[in-house]
């Protein structure tokens, strides 16, 4: 085993990366060493989620592998599942610290009092000083795109999320904070900056809201991309809307309507009806012609009726998402909807993801369809194996592309090119650089 070294392991969305970016910087300030493989690492860290269960099941196997593979490991976890108390008992011996996120900045000074796997490391959770660990600098994955938490927790509590539990009410970061990190990494030639929170429209900073900081963040000067997620349908206001017209702000809307049906919306404890969020997609659309738009939707919610389910059908027919993540319900611990009985057997919630599948298909290729022969922006990721290179537009496109073998893969990569679509692909498209 290697002393003063570290391996990272993140499960799950956008704010979990940011996360582990932020711890990543944190060891490294105190002269750790990143190891690509655990077996030699003295210390494993695992940013975890507990959205799913089989995020969380991801995580009981890796614990397993950790121990049989590196027995004197110190092993933290982090994320969602550090504050669940099944998930201590059931990792009992094998997990040296549960630590909530924002108590980063002491997790040296844990460990110490806690060096006893078999006392677990059931360490009382404080909150420190709001979310101070979001103050520090991230150690960024990427030199290109960066994921900019502006705060954490949610105080939503929808019925099957963990989220509220998990990460805590919401904190947000000043906004002067968050600028600051914004302008940092346009001066280091970053092109594309994604602000990150559970619930973006919730975001206040003094008396300054979310469409506050964008525009802020907007009137920075250079050649980049804005993103923003997640929004929630109930408090996604006009001002944020009108905002999208901005030609920084990339064309595309990622807002989770859950149901299409208002008796599962209330149960879901979600404050808005289906007409509500048919009503924001329209304005939005006549804010901005090109927008994308992507949802979530979970299948087979307790209690969810054929016909209430046949209104999220019809939502997605009339709608025509450009994407969509569709889950089939599954109880979440500790969660409001974890008491009520889970009726909707795993062969139909199959069935119902089937048939929105088969929906956003058709809606998701008659949105590529617009982009044949066109132009299109798209900020290059890479190549992949058949040595074509890959990237996004500013509408969320995957898009695939060849070009000339005499241009320099270290140019295209990380940069904005045009590319003319050629053909349609299931979700993304296809193309030609164009010089
Ligand atoms: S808004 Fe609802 S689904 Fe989203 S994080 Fe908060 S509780 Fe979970």
């Amino acid at each position: 085993m290697k002393k003063n070294t570290y391996h990272l392991i993140t499960i799950g969305c956008q704010m979990n990366k940011a996360d582990s970016e932020r711890v990543a910087s944190f060891l490294e300030e105190r002269a750790f060493r990143l190891l690509e493989d655990f077996t030699e690492a003295n210390l494993v860290i695992l940013t975890t989620c507990g959205v799913r269960q089989s995020a969380e099941d991801r995580v009981y196997g890796l614990v397993n592998q950790i121990r049989k593979a590196n027995t004197e490991a110190t092993v933290v976890i982090t994320g969602c599942l550090a504050k669940r108390k099944d998930v201590w008992r059931r990792l009992k011996g094998q997990v040296d610290l549960f630590m909530p996120i924002n108590e980063l900045p002491n997790i040296f000074e844990l460990l110490e009092k806690n060096v006893s796997r078999k006392e677990q490391g059931l360490v009382d959770s404080r909150i420190i000083e709001g979310e101070k660990y979001l103050s520090i600098e991230p150690k960024y994955q990427s030199p290109y795109t960066a994921y900019v938490p502006i705060g954490n927790g949610c105080d939503n509590f929808c019925a099957y999320c963990v989220v509220p539990y998990a990460r805590g009410r919401e904190v947000y970061r000043p906004l002067e904070e968050v600028i600051a990190e914004v302008q940092g990494l346009l001066a280091k030639g970053y092109k594309e900056i994604v602000l990150i929170a559970q619930n973006v429209n919730s975001y206040l900073s003094g008396q300054d809201k979310f469409p506050d900081l964008l525009k802020k963040v907007l009137a920075l000067p250079g050649e980049f991309w804005v993103r923003f997620s997640s929004s929630h349908p109930k408090d996604l206001s006009d001002e944020l809307i009108a905002l999208l017209a901005d030609q920084k702000m990339c064309p595309h809307l990622h807002l989770a309507v859950q149901s299409g049906d208002d008796e599962v919306l209330e149960r879901m404890n979600r404050k808005y009806t289906a007409s509500h969020y048919r009503g924001l997609i329209a304005k939005a659309r006549a804010v901005r012609q090109d927008l994308a738009i992507t949802t979530d939707v979970i299948v087979g919610f307790p209690g969810e009726t054929e016909e209430q389910f046949e209104n999220s059908a019809k939502l997605f027919q009339d709608l025509k998402f450009d994407l969509a993540y569709t889950a089939q319900y599954s109880p979440r611990p500790g969660t409001v909807s974890a008491l009520m009985e889970d009726n909707v057997s795993r062969e139909e919630k199959r069935r119902r993801e089937k048939v929105l599948t088969e929906i956003l298909k058709i809606s998701g290729e008659e949105k590529n369809r617009e982009y044949l022969e066109k132009e299109v922006l798209v900020l290059v990721d890479g190549t992949n194996k058949n040595g074509k290179y890959y990237g996004k537009t500013g509408s969320y496109k995957t898009v695939i592309f060849t070009a000339p073998e005499n241009i320099r893969k270290d140019d295209l990569v990380g940069n904005f090119v045009s590319v003319k679509i050629i053909a349609v692909m299931d979700f993304g498209l296809e193309g030609q650089l164009v010089i």
